[in-house]
């Protein structure tokens, strides 16, 4: 055996294994090292995803002859000043990336200083350097990585076809784009533009939306909220989505800390746990969070790939995001995503969008839409007058005027019920679909909710207790869980053998149907997971409590219940949403319903 201290190519070349995974990876330390140089704009070129071509151009601060040389040494950084890792301000600071995707390519860096008079270029070829040499170009720097992994075949084998390659590595330079609104960004394939970003201008938030909606869409800048909170010095600022706006993976979610894009487990959790009750779990909402923290706060040497981060305190981070996006949510009330309606619009278009009326414009009219559900928010905040109960006698309502101007409410005046199922209502300048059982579900949800942070849930005794029968198994489950029941306002007993005996209901399903109610539950709580308290599945028990209530789907209501059920929709919080992300309302404008018609 001989003990020996490697020769660096081959230190260079292992550390690649981890810096450089795959073109995406060399891609995102490139662009970070223009961010961190000053750069303004920055042209990005990937060719066959990465394999044949990787150009990084800056107009950044620029090299030295020395400094090129001294560039690609390992450990060599002009960005650790005090060799201060609590206090890292940059991107980078470990030294490796230009040493690491030399010692697996051919490596060009060509680079001026800003106000020097020429520039200078050096090449490095599978880790060896040759002397920096004078060269033409502008001040800043430009990198060229060819051939790249040709000096590691291994690697080279677990490439994926370019497409996905390229991809990858513009999701890389789009999420460093977000987090730099300032800067122009263009990537191109050599032949084709592939993205294209002027720099944003205006406040933080404003140049940040910009930025976003040019990378995420239109659609999530018109359907975000503005986040902002606190705490002990870690702040967080962002954009996020109406929950009506969802997917199905997490793709769309992007969080930075200090200004570096990261993968992190805790505040991926952090958002699920914000959006729990908002949100099928198999949905995920978008958002860009971006998280500052103070040096020390926060450790970003995790990991040679950088995106990792670790918090000294996680659970202040996690309440800090749960709180300021619950907040902001609820701040929502019941506005609903401007592509429900959008999508409704579609829908209702023949073949899916097309129409062959002459004159209609049906991509327009879906443009159109985008106004939609935008302010109602705010008119709403107009109307938190205490509420007419759902469960009032209708006598006490029928006072209402039937002339009520629809202008004087968000969601309207119910004009009538469609298939015992929808209500319908005037606006100003539209009409209003609710689906009731969805909207109750959702208001049942929040009531409970809210009583069991306050006083508890209200019970009503019922005149005549009843008997449900529900064999040995059904009531020994729900009698198992009497307690909890008992504490969301359904008082049950054990009554002989096989059966319950209910003796007071929530208050706040009104008139509902008790067997069908206790059956369901009894089958339902026979299915979870008995560790888990109820509570923590409220949205299922309210969703099955909601659906024997009195604003089921499939029972007729009276104008008075359902100009009760609209306001209030209007005054609480989510309730533009069921509790599985889907809407409870769609709002369609009058110009939109005259396209429909061809009238526009
Ligand atoms: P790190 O970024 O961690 O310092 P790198 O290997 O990525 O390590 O880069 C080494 C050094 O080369 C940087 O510290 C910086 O001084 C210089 N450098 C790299 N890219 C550029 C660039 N585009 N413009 C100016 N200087 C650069
Ligand atoms: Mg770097």
């Amino acid at each position: 055996m001989t003990l020996r201290l490697l020769p660096e190519t081959t230190v260079n070349r292992i550390a690649a294994g981890e810096v450089v995974e795959r073109p995406a990876s060399a891609v995102k330390e490139l662009v970070e090292n223009s961010l961190d140089a000053g750069a303004v704009r920055i042209d990005v070129v990937i060719r066959d995803g990465g394999r044949t071509l990787i150009s990084v151009a800056d107009d950044g601060a620029g090299m030295t002859a020395a400094e090129l040389e001294l560039a690609v040494r390992r450990h060599a950084t002009s960005k650790l000043p005090g060799d201060d890792l609590e206090n890292i301000a940059t991107l980078g600071f470990r030294g490796e990336a230009l040493p690491s995707i030399g010692a697996v390519s051919r490596l060009e860096i060509t680079s001026r200083p800003q106000g020097a008079a020429e520039a200078w270029m050096l090449s490095l070829e599978g880790g060896r350097a040759d002397a920096p040499r004078p060269a033409s170009g502008g001040p800043g720097t430009r990198v060229e990585v060819r051939d790249l992994f040709f000096a590691t075949p291994a690697r080279l084998k677990f490439l994926k076809t370019p497409r996905t390659e390229t991809s990858h590595a513009l999701d890389a330079v789009k999420r460093l784009a977000m987090a730099h609104p300032e800067a122009a960004f263009s990537v191109s394939d050599g032949e084709r533009s592939l993205l294209k970003l002027a720099p944003a201008e205006g406040d933080l938030f404003a140049a940040r939306l910009d930025r976003l909606a040019a990378i995420m869409g239109r659609e999530f800048a018109e359907n975000a909220l503005a986040v902002e909170a606190e705490r002990e010095g870690v702040r967080l600022t962002g954009h996020i989505g109406l929950p009506t706006l969802n997917r199905g993976t997490a793709a769309m979610q992007f969080l930075f800390v200090n200004g570096r894009p990261v993968r992190d487990k805790l505040l991926f959790g952090a958002v699920r746990g914000a959006y729990r009750d908002l949100l099928a779990g198999d949905r995920h909402p978008l958002l860009a969070l971006f998280v500052d923290a103070p040096p020390g706060a926060v450790d970003v040497n995790v990991h040679p790939a950088k995106t990792e981060v670790r918090f000294r305190d996680a659970g202040l981070v996690r309440g800090l995001i749960v709180g300021a996006l619950k907040h902001a949510l609820a701040e929502a009330g019941h506005r609903a995503s401007t592509t429900v309606a959008a999508a409704a619009l579609g829908a209702a278009r023949p073949e899916g969008g097309t129409t062959a009326f002459p004159g209609a414009r049906p991509t327009g009219a879906a443009r159109g839409m985008s106004a939609v559900g935008r302010g109602l928010a705010e008119r709403a905040a107009a109307y938190h007058a205490p509420l007419p109960d759902l469960e009032a006698p209708p006598a006490a309502k029928e006072a209402e005027e039937p002339g009520e101007a629809p202008a004087d409410y968000p969601l309207g005046v119910a004009r009538g019920q469609l298939h015992a199922t929808y209500v319908v209502a005037q606006t100003a300048d539209g009409v209003v679909i609710v689906d009731q059982h969805a909207a109750h579900e959702r208001l049942v949800y929040e009531r409970m909710k809210k009583a069991l942070a306050n006083q508890g849930v209200a019970r009503q005794g019922l005149l005549i207790p009843e008997v449900v029968e529900l064999g040995e198994d059904g009531a020994a489950s729900l009698a198992a869980r009497a307690d909890e029941l008992g504490d969301l306002g359904l008082m049950i007993e054990p009554f002989g053998s096989g059966a319950v005996v209910v003796r007071e209901m929530p208050a706040l399903l009104g008139e509902a149907d008790v067997q069908g109610l206790v059956r369901d539950l009894a089958d339902e709580i026979a299915e979870y997971d008995e560790a888990l308290a109820l509570k923590e599945r409220l949205a299922d028990v309210c969703g099955t409590m909601a659906c024997h209530g009195s604003v089921r789907a499939g029972r007729r209501l009276n104008v008075a219940e359902m100009n009760a059920l609209l306001r209030e929709m209007e005054a609480t919080p989510h309730s533009g949403q069921s509790n599985h992300g889907r809407p409870t309302y769609v709002e369609l404008k009058l110009a939109d319903i005259e396209r429909l018609f061809g009238r526009r």
